[in-house]
């Protein structure tokens, strides 16, 4: 009887040898950006109460749409995380961090159920920081230049950082007012989501890709013309320090977030690289209101996530952060039975010498050829004369020449290490 084959859940994907080095990679160089910026890393669980979900986003397709929720075998309501910020904030409140601001970067798989398509899948990864216990304009500032310090030590060329403000309450509440009545006036011309959205959340219409909306959207109210002193303020100061070190950005007026906690600084870093669909390769912005939402004392905060998936999506098309090379340093090539190699590649793998080797006693000639495909510089034979003269052949795979030389067993170690330093 033939078993049914299963693949990967739609919208879930295996990450291979090769691309997942890549992916780890990547996670590093962030992991160093944030540490020069002075995060620490927080690990937080991949589920949670669905409530810590559900207070943040009320009208969001995120929180009502896609949550991967479920009960737990207690009947207890759980959800796989589908974004970090909420999570973190809920770990800054129940843990009570004495140190303020918390700075803290993090990075892995959130969960959508959303429609996938290239650069958009239902798990995904992200990487990001949060700062909380500040409501310094600077720190928007310093947040938004460790996300294009990240895209250009990956070697990304093609990345534009859009800015916005979403002001303060008071200022939003006047915006909604006029944005309603304006989206209001238009609502026969707009599409049957966004006049759903609009009695939700009609910043969020602002966010609809429709192009039957576009025009609309385009003429809409900007939130600009209505930020009060304060959060104009803070917006300024944001700029200057930008500015100051030497961040370039487009004001974008009708920047807005897929989430409904944002509020102040709003930012988004696209790629031009890659399609409009998925050109977003990381955004972010302030949420001083989060904390409290979630039963904690009032705290600013601010942060940003990056989606691993598109930045490599984007590094592809421009060109760089390339699939590193697997290939090992040494190949072992064992005809007396297999057991010496696995003897010599426990002693190489000790010093930090990579190896690869046949196994299921292969001919000479196969395991030659198995050397040559993995790409090894080096190959180290040990056949029935080498054995018994307590030596092994060293031989070059890369070059032309294919020089090989006897060395004693004892000295095998420093003629690799010769070799491999060349
Ligand atoms: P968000 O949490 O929605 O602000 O998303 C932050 C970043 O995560 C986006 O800019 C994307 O780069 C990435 N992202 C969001 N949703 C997905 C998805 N379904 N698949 C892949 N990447 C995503």
């Amino acid at each position: 009887m033939t078993q049914k084959q299963y693949r990967a859940p739609k919208g879930t994907r295996d990450i291979l040898p090769g691309a997942a080095e890549r992916h780890r990679n990547l996670v590093q160089v962030f992991q160093e950006q944030a540490q020069a910026y002075g995060f620490g890393h927080v690990m937080t669980p991949i589920f949670e109460h669905l409530g810590v979900f559900t207070r943040i986003g009320e009208s969001t397709d995120i929180v009502t749409k896609e949550m991967y929720d479920f009960e737990d075998k207690s009947g207890t309501q759980m959800a796989l995380r589908p974004e970090l910020t909420a999570s973190v904030v809920r770990a800054f409140i129940q843990n009570n961090p004495q140190q303020l601001p918390w700075k803290v970067w993090y990075e892995g798989p959130q969960f959508r159920y959303e429609r996938p398509q290239a650069g958009r899948y239902r798990q995904f990864s992200q990487l990001g920081v949060e700062a909380l216990g500040s409501y310094d304009p600077i720190i928007d500032a310093e947040i938004i230049a460790l996300g294009a310090s990240f895209y250009k030590a990956v070697g990304l060329r093609k990345v534009k950082l859009l800015l916005n403000s979403l002001g303060d309450r008071p200022s939003r509440a006047k915006y909604l007012t006029a944005l309603q009545s304006y989206f209001n006036d238009h609502r026969s011309d707009l599409s049957e989501q966004s006049i759903t959205t609009l009695e939700k959340n009609p910043l969020r219409v602002l966010d609809s890709k429709r192009p039957q909306d576009a025009g609309i959207i385009e003429a809409a109210p900007v939130m600009a013309d209505f930020l009060e002193a304060e959060p104009k303020e803070h917006f300024n100061t944001v700029r200057e320090c930008l500015e100051k070190l030497q961040i370039g950005y487009e004001i974008s007026p009708r920047l807005v977030r897929g989430l409904d906690y944002y509020g102040l600084t709003t930012f988004e870093y696209q790629s031009e690289a890659l399609d409009s669909a998925q050109n977003a390769v990381g955004g972010g912005g302030r949420y001083d209101e989060l904390a409290e939402q979630l039963g904690g004392k009032p705290t600013g905060g601010i942060g940003f996530a990056i989606g691993i998936d598109r930045v490599l999506l984007a590094a592809d098309s421009e060109g760089v952060f390339d699939t590193p090379d697997l290939a090992p340093d040494v190949f072992v090539i064992d005809v007396v039975g297999g057991m010496q190699a696995a003897v010599i590649i426990s002693e190489l793998a000790s010093l930090g010498i990579s190896a690869q080797r046949s196994y299921d006693n292969r001919s000479m000639k196969a395991q030659f050829r198995a050397a040559d495909r993995s790409g090894a510089s080096l190959g180290v034979i040990i056949g029935e004369d080498e054995l018994k003269a307590g030596e092994i052949t060293v031989r070059e795979l890369a070059s032309q020449e294919r020089i090989q030389q006897r060395v004693k067993r004892s000295e095998m170690i420093d003629e690799l290490k010769k070799r491999l330093s060349k």
